[in-house]
């Protein structure tokens, strides 16, 4: 048995020597090398689940074909004091497109989202709609975490020597990982500025505050404050790939060639063995490659797929290493008829006079359609203005609302307050009271 440990190890390290020449993409392969270096516990439960994958193929194991798995995520977004939809702190409609594309990626359903290619692997992510308090939620936490030491000019670090210590991060904003994929959206990854560089990283299942999936807030969603190339969530669907047991599909691969596909290079057999792939037109090795697949390096633009055999893997990793998250409350609405103003838009920060539209994001927390509701506002507790809106909201979906004209005095604070009256049972009359919002 310590024989077979040691020659895993010595794999893994290989692939690190490989990624160290420079700051790759991702940046998984270097945090789970660090995590495999100091903690034995993590390099024996990887062990152990890449031995009974091994066993479970020659055996057989139960993948629940047919049956769609449905995994919460709560997205914590760690922004440094910008408002809403600026900078790092991205607007909940782009958290929102990013969930729609990574359960594009991840059910390949022809005609549905387009391309057909690759394996629908089964699996779906829901923004939470119970936090772990229950009470109802949006799944979206907005944390102001410009406090955190160097996280204001560096962003989160992954041990390479820049950015803030990755547990201080990760714990400012956390939620139990039994229940939830935590995902952090951060300003920068080692002091790159939101640019190139590592886009974002994950682990495989261990337990540590660490687990969980680390993103660009640039690198996620497909509408809002993106990079031209990566608007396209591929980022997010590669790192919930390896947050589901995937490696990249050039893993520990120095060259072409390959003995044997379950043991060496991704361990998986349905991936052609390949070196790091950069190009759409031009593959690293000759032969069948396969330059779409999520877990390579390729640009945005070709990557398309995931394989049967990465189905495979995610499945088996999902039942046995995260079982619980299928056990989970987190997408389970707190009652039926359940709504609110998750956000207020505009106006924010200072605002002393004129005439604006203010702009609210109502949510949906319910079970049901949401098909109508009022919005109650007033300026410095003034007369309650009630909007009515009408529309149709799935669970779990919000909406950008824009309500009527307001006449801001010249006083020198603005005070806005919003309500909002949301559907009861049968007779529309529930009343949800927010917060005040106070803008000096
Ligand atoms: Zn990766």
């Amino acid at each position: 048995m310590r024989k077979s440990v040691l020659i895993v190890t010595l794999a893994f390290l290989s692939s690190y020597v490989l990624l160290g020449q420079e700051l790759p993409e991702c940046g998984s392969t270097i945090v789970q090398e660090s995590e495999l270096e100091d903690n034995t516990l993590f390099q024996r439960r990887l062990f152990n689940l890449e031995s009974r994958l091994i066993v479970g193929r020659t055996n057989g194991m139960e993948l629940r074909d047919g049956e769609i798995c449905v995994i919460p995520v709560v997205v914590h977004v760690l922004h440094v004091g910008e408002n809403i939809g600026n900078g790092s702190n991205i607007s909940d409609a782009q958290v929102q497109s990013a969930l729609v594309a990574l359960n594009e990626d991840f059910r390949k359903i022809e005609g549905t989202n387009g391309d057909g290619n690759g394996a629908d692997v089964g699996i779906e992510f829901c923004l939470a709609l119970r936090d772990p308090d229950g009470n109802s939620t949006n799944g979206i936490i907005r944390s102001d975490a410009s406090s955190i030491p160097s996280y204001l000019d560096e962003g989160i670090g992954v041990g390479q020597g820049s950015g803030a210590d990755e547990v201080t991060v990760k714990s400012f904003s956390v939620w139990p990982k039994d229940d939830y994929l935590n995902i952090w959206i951060v300003n920068e990854i080692e002091d790159n500025d939101g640019g190139s560089g590592i886009q974002g990283f994950a682990y495989f299942p261990f337990n540590s505050v660490k687990d969980g999936v680390t993103l660009l807030h640039n690198s996620f969603g497909t509408i809002g404050n993106l990079k031209n190339y990566t608007d396209m969530n591929r980022t997010t669907s590669h790192e919930v790939g390896h947050f589901l047991g995937l490696y990249h599909t050039f893993q520990n691969s120095t060259d072409c060639d390959e003995t044997n596909c379950e043991t060496q290079g991704d361990r998986v057999c349905d991936t052609p063995v390949t070196v790091i792939n950069s190009s759409c037109s031009s593959p690293a090795c000759s032969g069948t490659q396969q330059i779409e697949n999520y877990m390579d390096y390729t640009g945005q633009t070709c990557k398309n797929m995931f394989t049967e055999g990465q189905k495979v893997r995610m499945r088996f990793t999902l039942f046995e290493e995260r079982g619980s998250l299928l056990e989970s409350l987190g997408c389970v609405p707190v009652s039926e008829n359940d709504a609110s103003v998750s956000s207020v838009n505009y106006p924010t920060g200072s605002l002393c006079s004129g005439n604006i539209f203010p702009e609210v994001t109502i949510t949906n927390y319910g079970g049901q359609d949401l098909t109508s509701l009022e919005i109650q506002h007033s300026v410095d507790n003034g007369a309650i203005e009630s909007f009515d809106w009408s529309g149709n909201l799935a669970p779990g979906a919000s909406e950008l609302v824009t309500l009527p004209l307001v006449s801001v005095g010249a006083e020198p604070i603005y005070f806005m307050q919003t309500r909002l009256l949301q559907m009861e049972e049968l007779t529309n009359t529930q009343v949800m009271m927010l917060p005040s919002q106070d803008f000096l």
